[in-house]
């Protein structure tokens, strides 16, 4: 059995890919590895996408999932862990399990939350430290929360925990807020969130679960303890490309394409997050999944 195009990703870039391939008859597998929807699926709200004027991640998600499983997408839920060239023309693409053959690859495998990467981090995942607050927010209904983060992440995440929740106290590492103009200003505007800044985190404090925080305070050198049971972490993402670069070209990290998403290996191409580029949000990731397809059956043709 040989596909068409397999899309490695099952976000909202790969799901686009999918969409315009299979309108174009192409036999189309996606392989995901966790679940379909990607980032967007742990969104609370997405406001920002034309058309639709607000929006939970997840049914945004759903509804991407069924417009392409109507359209006969076939799909496998695995971890993709390399690609290779089979001949001239074709790829292997290695799966922790299987190994698929493909005419064209559409890479769309986006990025991860990144860690703070200090003790106790990954122990207390699930025990107090949480980097998705649609996910995990619920659990602290009526409680005092922290958020460690300073861009739009954090703030969607302080928004929607402040539905919930008496305080919410974000710690920015600098002296100010990035990201939307319309969020700080929600987030400005909110009572209920507190935003303490220059606060650099030095430890997680607990035995067995999160008990603690401690900040250094850059401004001062003050060391600032905060005993609490949460903490939702939101300083962005990182991308895992490192499988990919026998075939592609990385810059620090992301893979590179040119304005047809065409990466440094004639049929790979690659859409939305995982690329190197300045914005990363649904629509773009969507409108690159379009161009990767199209030029991916171009190229088949
Ligand atoms: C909390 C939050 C809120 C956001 N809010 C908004 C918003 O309001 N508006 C907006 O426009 N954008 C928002 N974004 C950004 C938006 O979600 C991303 O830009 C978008 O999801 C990128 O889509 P993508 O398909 O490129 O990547 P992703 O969404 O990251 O999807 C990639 C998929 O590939 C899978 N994958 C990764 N590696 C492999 C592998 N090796 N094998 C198989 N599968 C793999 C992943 O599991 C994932 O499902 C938000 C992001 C977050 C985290």
């Amino acid at each position: 059995m040989i596909y068409d195009i397999i899309i490695v990703g099952g976000g909202p870039a790969g799901m686009s890919s999918a969409l315009y391939a299979l309108r174009e008859n192409k036999k189309v597998l996606i392989i995901e590895k966790e679940s379909f929807g990607g980032q967007i699926a742990t969104a609370p709200r997405l406001e920002n996408f034309p058309s639709i004027e607000k929006i939970s991640g997840l049914e945004f998600s759903d509804k991407l999932f069924e417009q392409i499983n109507n359209l006969g997408v076939e799909f496998e839920l695995d971890d993709v862990i390399g690609i290779t060239k089979n001949n001239d023309k074709d790829f292997i693409v290695k799966t922790t399990n299987n190994v698929f053959n493909c005419h064209a690859v559409i890479i769309a495998n986006g990025c991860h939350h990144k860690k703070i990467n200090l003790p106790n981090e990954d122990k207390f995942i699930g025990s107090g430290i949480s980097y998705c607050a649609t996910c995990d927010g619920p659990f602290y209904k009526g409680e005092e929360v922290n958020i460690i983060g300073d861009a739009n992440s954090a703030m969607q995440y302080a928004l929607m925990l402040s539905s919930y929740c008496p305080k919410v106290t974000m710690y920015a590492l600098f002296d100010h807020l990035f990201g939307d103009a319309i969020l700080k200003q929600k987030v400005y505007s909110n009572p209920k969130i507190d935003i303490k800044y220059n606060m650099s985190l030095t430890s997680f404090e607990g035995d067995d679960t999160l008990t603690g925080l401690t900040f250094k305070n850059t401004k001062t050198n003050e060391l600032v303890n905060v005993k609490t049971n949460n903490v939702f972490i939101a300083i962005g993402q990182q991308v895992d490309n490192n499988r990919f670069s026998n075939l592609v070209k990385l810059d620090n990290g992301y893979i590179v394409v040119d304005s047809n998403m065409e990466t440094s290996t004639k049929g790979i191409f690659a859409a939305g997050d995982t690329i190197k580029k300045d914005i990363r949000q649904v629509i773009n990731a969507c409108s690159e999944g379009s161009l990767a397809a199209i030029n991916a059956v171009k190229y088949l043709s």
